[in-house]
């Protein structure tokens, strides 16, 4: 039987940083445990090629949620990537810490050290910003970060026209301010993704005390009592047992992790007693806190070119796979979005409640591919939704996927703010130099009036889908909900801690794999601290 020092659940965004962390003292003996395989598509690591790994069984769980009330009934796909790096190896690239006052709330909760001063280290650790120029960015870490190398001039029409509307820009939305807009800063480096496990886990997969299994699925935790012991996975139609002699750690994201501690015997009385599992310790936070961000998104005709009549016949694309080859400049570099704007939508507010995803094409979804006419997308969503939602299980077995319950758009402010966002992209749309250059709305489209909220809110639910950020599912915190406490350890386990995009307490006011890389980061000193 394997025995290491720590045993870590997921090579993703979070799980590839620790894996490095830790495998650093070569005294750690350290293995990572990874559902999916080895990250060798080359889609992967073309920036554009989430178009081909998103949806697709190989490297995505391909989760579907339960229908939901809020999107009027609907059902929408979750997808999570299942493949070394996790969702940073098949996510949009786009680069966002969050506003200092996310982390500085987290800390007001009760989280004693994951204040904004004590996380922007952690985050400064963590990247190599190639466009240098602040006190608050990282020059030195692992993570390459680049200002996008594809600009369009939609999308610059559009930054011009948000100025004329009244907003500021803002060069470095990661710097001390995040409210303007402006350009999206990217995960990559020479034009390739930069993704955790290329960041943090390529480099160091040589080490012989670090072991990396692929392809090998954890379905229980074990335990001696309260105490976690390892794990048993499912590698190859057999079963595995892997020991760990120091902690596990769980870093399956937000999906998973809390499914795991179910599956064996951690979570809510009834969520368990209701698929036959036995409860070893009764934690009624677990799954529950679930929050992410869900974006409506308008699209603008336009009478210049964009991506969608760019990209039009094979000739045209031939020629976008050679300067790809050639330059690694070009559509092929392009991240999800390619301009962003975090906005008021009331002046009296302290910080930025909405978040704009500016992309110079539009589709009615991924799969159908870009309509046929030439378009921009002006996706917004809410940053601190206050819905909640909540993961259960479907059944024991950690091959069922979970039911997912995202309970979007239940609170009146939630509803209130994507209308105002979509109503702001509208006029947005209506200032020059944007103006000249927009001939029509596709959608909602002009018969959805504006000051018809009721029909404006309608539509959003009809058409909102996921941006791909859950979160909260294990909460750190010191209330009776929390499952984690300040150091990440599981209340009322020894030896087993969760370090994921499943600890925050509050989900952060942007795109999400900065702040996991950080939770990985801040978890690796914890784990080492406590050691000695
Ligand atoms: C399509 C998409 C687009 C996105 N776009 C952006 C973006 O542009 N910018 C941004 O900041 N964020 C984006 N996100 C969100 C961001 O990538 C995630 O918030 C972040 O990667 C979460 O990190 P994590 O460590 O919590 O989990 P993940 O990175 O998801 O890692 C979890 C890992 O655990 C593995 N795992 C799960 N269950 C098991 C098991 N039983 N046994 C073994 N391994 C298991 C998974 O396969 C996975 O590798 C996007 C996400 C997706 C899916």
């Amino acid at each position: 039987m394997a025995e290491f020092d720590y045993i870590i659940v997921g090579a993703g965004s979070a799980g590839c940083v620790i894996a490095n962390r830790l495998s650093a003292d070569s005294r750690n003996k350290v293995a990572v445990v990874e559902a999916g395989g080895p990250d060798s598509s080359p889609w992967i690591h073309v920036p554009v090629g989430y178009f081909k790994t998103m949806g697709n069984p190989a490297t995505d769980w391909c989760y579907q949620t339960a229908p939901d009330p809020g999107l009027n009934g609907r059902s929408i796909p979750w997808p999570r990537g299942k493949v070394l790096g996790g969702s940073s190896s098949i996510n949009g690239l786009l680069y966002v810490r969050g506003q200092s006052r996310d982390f500085d709330q987290w800390r007001q909760l009760g989280n004693t050290g994951w204040g904004w001063s004590d996380v922007l280290p952690y985050f400064k650790r963590s990247e190599t910003w190639e466009a240098n120029d602040s006190e608050v960015r990282g020059t030195d870490g692992p993570l390459s970060v680049s200002p996008t190398r594809l600009k369009r001039q939609i999308v610059d029409a559009w930054i011009s026209a948000a100025l004329n509307a009244g907003y500021k820009h803002n060069p470095d939305y990661n710097g001390e301010d995040q409210e303007g807009v402006g350009y999206f800063q990217l995960t990559t480096k020479n034009g390739k993704r930069c993704s955790s496990a290329v960041a943090y886990l390529h480099p160091v997969k040589a080490r012989k005390n670090l072991r990396i299994f692929t392809n090998t699925a954890v379905e229980k935790i074990l335990f001696d009592g309260n105490k976690a012991t390892g794990i048993s996975a499912n590698r190859g139609g057999d079963t595995i047992t892997i020991n760990a002699r120091k902690e596990v750690i769980l870093s399956a994201g937000a999906i998973a992790s809390p499914q795991l501690l179910m599956v064996s015997g951690i979570g809510p009385q009834d969520c368990l007693s209701n698929t036959g599992i036995n409860v070893r310790h009764q934690l009624s936070g677990v799954g529950k806190n679930l929050q992410d961000h869900l974006q409506a998104r308008p699209v603008f005709k336009c009478n210049i070119p964009t991506i969608n009549t760019e990209v039009g016949n094979i000739f045209k694309q031939a020629l976008i796979g050679a300067q790809y080859v050639f330059t690694r400049t070009g559509p092929m570099t392009m991240a999800a979005s390619l301009g962003t704007g975090f906005l008021k939508t009331r002046a009296e507010l302290e910080t930025p409640d909405i978040q704009f995803h500016i992309q110079p094409f539009s589709a009615d979804s991924p799969a159908e591919g870009p309509h046929k006419f030439s378009a921009y997308t002006a996706s917004v969503l809410q940053l601190r939704p206050e819905s909640t939602g909540q993961i259960k299980l479907k059944s024991a077995d950690m091959a069922d996927h979970p039911v997912i319950h995202p309970n979007y758009l239940a609170t009146q402010t939630d509803c209130d703010t994507l209308v105002d966002g979509i109503r702001i992209a509208r006029k947005i749309a209506s200032h020059a130099p944007l103006s000249s250059l927009t001939t029509g709305e596709h959608s909602p489209g002009e018969q959805v009036e504006n000051d018809d909220r009721d029909s404006i809110l309608d539509w959003a639910r009809d058409t909102a889908t996921t941006i791909y950020h859950p979160t909260g599912t294990c909460k750190m915190g010191t209330d009776p909900m929390a499952v984690v406490d300040p150091r990440l350890r599981v209340h009322g386990i020894e030896n087993l801690r969760i370090a994921d995009a499943s600890i925050m307490p509050v989900i952060t006011s942007g795109n999400t794999n900065a702040p996991a890389i950080m939770i990985g980061e801040k978890a690796s000193d914890m784990i080492l601290e406590d050691a000695r």
